[in-house]
Order: C-alpha cells, then sequence, then structure tokens
C-alpha cells in the first residue's frame, strides 16, 4: 500500500514535538493514528480535536520503558484497526550533561528510554510485521550522534546504536517485508529541553534552540514523506536540521 490514506500508523511519544505534529499531519492526510504516551491526558485532547476532524483515532498509556505497555500498544492498535502498518519509534529524553559529572541514573534513564524503548517497540511490532507481510519501522533519532558535541556523548551515542540497530533489522530484512527509516533532527522547538537535569545546559540548549530551532512540523513531513512512499522504496536515513546549525 503506497501513499499515507488509510495506512494504521502507531506512534509513541505523541503528546508534544515531534510525535504530536507528526499524528496531527498524518491524520490530515488520510492515516489513522494509535497515540501513545505517558501523558494520557494530552493524548485525549489531541485524539479529540483529531477526531472532530473525522480521523481515526485511539489513545493508549505507554511508557517505552515497559515492554508490556509497548505490546499494548500494538495489539489494541490491531485490534482497532485490523493492522499496523507504521511504528513512529518517538519516545525519547535528552539528560544531557558532561561525561566528568558521571551522572549514571542520567544515563541509564536515556538507556531506558531512547534505546530499550524502541526495542521494546521493534519486538512488539516485529510480530505483526511479519504476519501481515509488511511493516515500517520509522524512528527519531537525532544529528548528534552525526556531529558529537560536549555533553551530547551518551545521548548521541544512544541515537547512533538505534542508527545501527535499524540498518542490522534492514540488512536481515531484505525479503523486503520490513522497511526501517532513521529520522536525524537537529534542533526543533518543543518541550525536550524540559527534560535536561543541568540548569545550565538546559539553558544553553533553550538558547540554541530559541536562535536555531525548525518547527517539530517540519520534521513531521519528511516522516510523512518516508512513509508515503511505494512498498517497494525504503527511505533508510533522512537528516533534517536548521539551514544555520553547525
Ligand atoms: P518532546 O519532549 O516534546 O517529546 C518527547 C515525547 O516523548 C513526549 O511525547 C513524551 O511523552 C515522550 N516520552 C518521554 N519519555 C517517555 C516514556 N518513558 N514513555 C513514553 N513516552 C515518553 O520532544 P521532541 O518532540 O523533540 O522529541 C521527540 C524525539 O525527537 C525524541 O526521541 C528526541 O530525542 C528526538 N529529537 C529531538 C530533537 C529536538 O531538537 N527537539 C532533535 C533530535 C532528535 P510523555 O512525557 O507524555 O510520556
Amino acid at each position: 500500500m503506497s501513499g499515507i490514506t488509510g495506512k494504521v500508523v502507531a506512534i509513541t511519544g505523541a503528546s508534544s514535538g515531534i510525535g504530536e505534529a507528526t499524528a496531527r499531519l498524518l491524520a490530515e492526510r488520510g492515516a489513522v493514528v494509535a497515540l501513545g504516551a505517558r501523558r494520557t491526558e494530552r493524548l485525549d485532547a489531541i485524539a479529540g480535536e483529531l477526531r472532530d476532524r473525522g480521523a481515526g483515532v485511539i489513545t493508549c498509556r505507554t511508557d517505552v520503558t515497559r515492554r508490556a505497555d509497548l505490546d499494548e500498544l500494538v495489539a489494541r492498535t490491531v485490534a482497532e484497526f485490523g493492522r499496523i502498518d507504521v511504528l513512529v519509534g518517538n519516545a525519547g529524553i535528552s539528560k544531557i550533561g558532561l561525561m566528568a559529572e558521571g551522572d549514571v541514573d542520567a544515563w541509564s534513564a536515556m538507556i531506558d528510554v531512547n534505546l530499550r524503548g524502541v526495542l521494546h517497540g521493534i519486538a512488539a511490532a516485529m510480530p505483526a510485521f511479519r504476519r501481515q507481510g509488511a511493516g515500517h519501522f520509522v524512528t527519531t533519532v537525532s544529528t548528534a550522534g552525526l556531529k558529537i558535541t560536549p555533553t551530547m556523548a551518551v545521548y548521541g551515542g544512544l541515537k547512533n546504536a538505534v542508527r545501527t540497530i535499524l540498518e542490522g533489522l534492514r540488512q536481515e530484512s531484505t525479503d523486503g517485508v520490513i522497511r526501517t527509516t532513521a529520522v536525524s533532527p537537529g534542533y526543533v522547538r518543543t518541550e525536550l529541553a524540559d527534560s535536561i537535569d543541568d540548569a545550565g545546559v538546559r539553558e544553553q540548549i533553550r538558547r540554541s534552540m530559541a536562535e536555531l530551532a525548525i518547527a517539530p512540523e517540519a520534521v513531521a513531513r519528511t516522516i510523512a514523506f518516508a512513509i508515503e512512499q511505494p512498498d517497494d522504496v525504503e527511505i533508510g536515513e533522512i537528516v533534517i536540521r536548521p539551514a544555520r546549525q553547525d
């Protein structure tokens, strides 16, 4: 099935930022969407708006650090809409800081959400994708894995781990059943900096965002571009950054 109309897309981290913008754009373009995140009141508000415009939407409280939550997101999507065509693994946090701080708790939290959370989604959706004979993993990684800057070593390293995993998955899926897309955004105007614990680093990132960041809708359009391709076309990687980002 090519195009977006009628596609069934589950999105993690759909309660704000890139995930929310992606849900809105895909729904507007005729997809049915399953929205996962922890802040269910936000999901319900977004879902209400989309339903008012005629879209098919469900919400599912999803903490990606819990494997069972991803299983439930996929199961409820399939139960409601009959299948799942795309999983957008987008949930993420950015507890960045200098390595010298030795903040093992922050590193662990990022491992749990940004790496383990993606793996939970892959494990949850893979059986359905294989059963259906088609499925697409679209995952939000980052330019922080392409240009390594101070404070972003662990965050960028985990995003690169996800890129590597998606490429490995692609190599194992040359029968054409599974497609993978890694979307690497640069600075995007979202709530991501809120998850930074270090006040100095948080302010620095907020300043960079205020100066440079692009709208989450720009990333949503690149995700839509990957999803709307014909079945035999795979957009493996997309880098989308502010034109003035170094
Ligand atoms: P936001 O903070 O606006 O969105 C993050 C989303 O992730 C929220 O919906 C949040 O929902 C969700 N989330 C966080 N923790 C969990 C969890 N444990 N389980 C489920 N959902 C969770 O930031 P962005 O939109 O910017 O972030 C989206 C993705 O884009 C992330 O992976 C981020 O790393 C990546 N990215 C962002 C960039 C930027 O500059 N903004 C640049 C490059 C990549 P809730 O709290 O309701 O659970």
